[in-house]
């Protein structure tokens, strides 16, 4: 086994994912995804993903990854500390 030729494979699902892979590439893909486990469970993987995004989403996902929406702050488990000795009033500067 060579590690070049599996660095080439991904290349080939990238192509793939892109919708950018071409008869040639498909066969040499498909050719060591035969031979090799783990990129064929890599692109496997990534065809889930795509398969996962092409089912809730009609259109592409955005090619740009660069804006973030910021989202509600993660649910801290320990908010509110029930002070049950010490009274709010009592606090209050
Ligand atoms: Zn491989």
């Amino acid at each position: 086994m060579s590690e070049s030729s599996c660095h080439r494979a991904e290349v080939l699902i990238n192509h793939y994912l892109d919708d950018e892979l071409t008869a040639e590439e498909a066969k040499e893909l498909s050719a060591h995804l035969k031979a090799c486990a783990a990129c064929r469970k890599e692109f496997a993987e990534a065809r889930a993903v795509e398969l996962l995004l092409g089912g809730v989403a009609a259109e592409p996902p955005p090619p740009s990854d660069a804006q973030s929406k910021p989202e509600a702050p993660p649910k801290q488990g320990t908010d509110g500390q029930p002070n049950k000795d010490t009274p709010q009033s009592m606090q209050a500067v």
